[in-house]
């Protein structure tokens, strides 16, 4: 039994210090512009431009109705040939805007949708891919995109476990027709509550904005879109602000206790690990663990053992979405043994910058032993 008794979790928010917090926040404090387009969301805005290295990006009050409005900004109708292994928001958004999902199964090693079984779910009705870079591993951009314009489908990418991956030279950002990012506290980039959008056509961007604003065109009375209240706080752009002045050092501390992890569980039989893809820059958001037929105990063992020790692991992605009891009568299931396995056997364990080598060393031994 380890010796102090606080509980560790999947993971823990990043923060500046107070004072930070509270040096960022002050100026709009007195000035009373709390919300609507102020100037730390206008700020953080460009900063994230930069970062994404993109044309168009837009700021939204969380990554589910980044998502949502994102999606209904292309002005779709019919299939959308998509992942069920992925958070329940992916499903949710594609079903709210009144598309049907059909889910196609995804690639055992990358986790991400295998582009080899999208063509086969290609109807006349289809009219778009959305995929997710599934725990900052990136889909087989090359492949989904030469498929897409081959069929002319529209390409969206869930993006929001991929905060500064680059991905063949690029920023992950910029594949496909638009990527959605979510900066919610759990996410490695965070602006507590938060997301954001970056595409690439410049219709869709201000389609985009107007969604996130009730539909209205800025500084008039009209408004010719369906829209929402999707507007980012000037006090979660403040402290966006705070945390991207320490984003480096969150992803290196990141860096060293997953390869402390790898270092520990590497040379075990049965677990396979983060896959090694060519080309990829990492962001060491999340350390999944595969728990093949030959490891040393079955996933849900290991994650009861390690709940018994006050160590909460997650089952990240279990179940599929496609299984969701809120989607019956409005999707397929599909037919999706790989995704269906990987979920049944998938352990995402604690990781965050502070996470103490003791900790990795006593998650390692429950594991193994
Ligand atoms: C977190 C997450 C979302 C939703 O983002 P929020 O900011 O929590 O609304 C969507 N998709 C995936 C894969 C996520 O992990």
């Amino acid at each position: 039994m380890k010796n102090d008794s606080k509980p560790v979790y999947v993971t823990r928010s990043s923060m500046p210090s107070f004072e930070e917090y509270a040096d960022m926040i002050h100026a709009m404090w007195n000035s009373r512009w709390l919300t609507n387009m102020g100037y730390l969301h206008e700020e953080l805005t460009e900063r994230l431009k930069k970062e994404f290295e993109a044309e168009h990006f837009l700021l939204f009050s969380n990554g589910h109705m980044a998502l949502e409005l994102a999606l209904q900004s292309l002005e779709m109708k019919g299939e959308v040939i998509t992942t069920p292994f992925t958070f329940i928001s992916t499903t949710q958004a594609i079903i709210r805007n009144g598309l049907t999902p059909v889910f196609c199964d995804i690639d055992p090693v990358r986790l991400t949708i295998d582009p080899e079984k999208i063509e086969d779910l290609i109807t006349e009705k289809t009219c778009a891919i959305v995929g997710v870079h599934v725990y900052g591993i990136p889909c087989e951009t090359r492949i989904i995109d030469s498929i897409a314009a081959k069929h002319g489908l529209k390409v969206i990418y869930d993006a929001a476990h991929a905060f500064r991956v680059r991905y063949m030279g690029k920023n992950i950002a910029n594949y496909g027709d638009v990527s959605m990012f979510s900066f919610h506290a759990t996410k490695v980039y965070h602006t507590i509550e938060g997301g954001g959008v970056v595409c690439h056509d410049p219709k869709q961007y201000s389609r985009l904005s107007r969604l996130r604003n009730f539909g209205f065109f800025y500084g008039g009375l009209d408004g010719d879109q369906l829209g929402v209240n999707a507007k980012m706080s000037e006090f979660h752009a403040a402290m966006g602000l705070c945390n991207l002045r320490h984003i480096e050092q969150e992803i290196q501390k990141r860096k060293e206790v997953s390869e402390h992890y790898d270092q520990l569980l590497g040379k075990a039989k049965g677990l396979q690990l983060f896959p090694a893809i060519e080309g990829l820059e990492r962001n060491y958001a999340y350390y999944p663990v595969i728990f093949l037929d030959n490891a040393p105990k079955s996933r849900d063992k290991a994650c009861e053992d390690l709940e018994k020790e006050g160590i909460i692991a997650r089952k990240y992605f279990y179940p599929l979405t496609s299984a969701f009891s809120c989607f019956k009568g409005r999707s397929d299931q599909g037919n999706t043994p790989v995704a269906e396995d990987i979920a049944n056997r998938v352990l995402c364990l604690p990781l965050y910058a502070g996470l103490s080598a003791e900790d990795v060393e006593w998650i390692c031994h429950i594991i193994l032993n």
